[in-house]
């Protein structure tokens, strides 16, 4: 791996045995054991092999597991009911329904009955607002990766000049959340942006969150810009990211790989965020 790639496994394995560490501590001073559940509806496959990462994952750190798999036909009422009850169940301490939905669903009213103290997701309505706030809240797993590896590879910051492209509430939102609060002045590109190059062209630090293959050309990237790809896209040539890797990687000052960079760090901070979660309902004043 040449010297500018950012190891996302090797950061992802750092955050792990943090973890792992930190709930020996937590459990050992009298705390529970963290337990975070999972709501799978229907058969995706893809979703499927998150959910058995988040599983096995979690288990290492020395969490509980919880893994509720729904038919595809259950109905929205079925699903509500089971949040409700893992609200109030105890041994849960994190709740995540995974994304997407079968289309009969919506998903939008699911989340918000998650407990915001156990949405170790970040999407609820209540989290969404307190990072708006620059708040303390449960803030999304991926992008918060991104603010590990940005920091892995010690990318300033402050007053930089950042693109996301992307705007959904999963990532592209809250990453433009996170990189204000590090001082960055922050653009958010999306669909309907005009000019999407030329934006890119100023840019310090450039996340893509986008779903296209390779749209970011060697010729969008300023030299010495660090370059988070979140893009997960399955081609005939196999999983890649938003981000033309072989043009733009000799520009780059520091640039993800995928695989092998943002996608290695969501499951991290979904333990992060998991063993945070029991703190607070612990009433353990927030670690971060
Ligand atoms: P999403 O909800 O589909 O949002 C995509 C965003 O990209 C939208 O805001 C859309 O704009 C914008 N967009 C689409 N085409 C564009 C174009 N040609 N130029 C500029 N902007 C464009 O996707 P997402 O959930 O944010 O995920 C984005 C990518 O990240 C996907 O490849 C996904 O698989 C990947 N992902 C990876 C991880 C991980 O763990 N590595 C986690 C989550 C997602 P509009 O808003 O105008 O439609």
């Amino acid at each position: 791996m040449s010297d500018n790639v950012i190891d996302g496994k090797v950061v992802a394995q750092e955050v792990r045995d943090r973890v792992k560490g930190e709930v020996e501590e937590f459990i050992a001073s009298g705390g529970p054991q963290p337990g975070l559940a999972t709501i799978l509806v229907g058969d995706d496959p893809a979703s499927q092999v998150y959910v058995r990462n988040k599983h096995e994952k979690s288990r290492e750190a020395g969490m509980q597991s919880f893994n509720h798999t729904l038919p595809s036909d259950t109905t929205q009422d079925e699903i509500a009911d089971l949040i409700v009850q893992l609200n109030e169940d105890d041994s849960v301490h994190g709740i995540l329904l995974q994304l997407p939905v079968p289309d009969h669903l919506d998903s939008d009213p699911l989340i918000a009955l998650i407990d915001p103290l156990k949405d170790v997701d970040g999407l609820t309505p209540t989290n969404a607002g307190l990072l708006a706030l620059g708040k303390p809240g449960m803030v999304p797993a991926t992008p918060s990766g991104c603010m590990d590896l940005l920091r892995a590879a010690d990318t300033p910051l402050e007053g930089a000049e950042a693109v996301v492209i992307g705007r959904s509430i999963l990532v592209g939102k809250p990453m433009h959340q996170l990189l204000l609060a590090a001082n960055a002045t922050v653009t958010q590109c999306h669909s309907r942006t005009r000019d999407l190059a030329g934006h890119c062209r100023r840019a310090d630090v450039i996340v893509a969150a986008v779903g296209v293959p390779k749209l970011v050309k060697g010729d969008w990237v300023k030299e010495g810009a660090t370059v988070i790809d979140v893009g997960m896209n399955r081609t005939d040539e196999g999983l890649v990211g938003d981000v033309d890797f072989d043009s733009v990687a000799p520009r780059a000052r520091a640039i993800t790989p995928v695989p092998g960079g943002v996608g290695q760090m969501t499951i991290a901070m979904l333990l992060v965020n998991t063993l945070e979660a029991a703190r607070r309902q612990a009433g353990v004043a927030a670690a971060r």
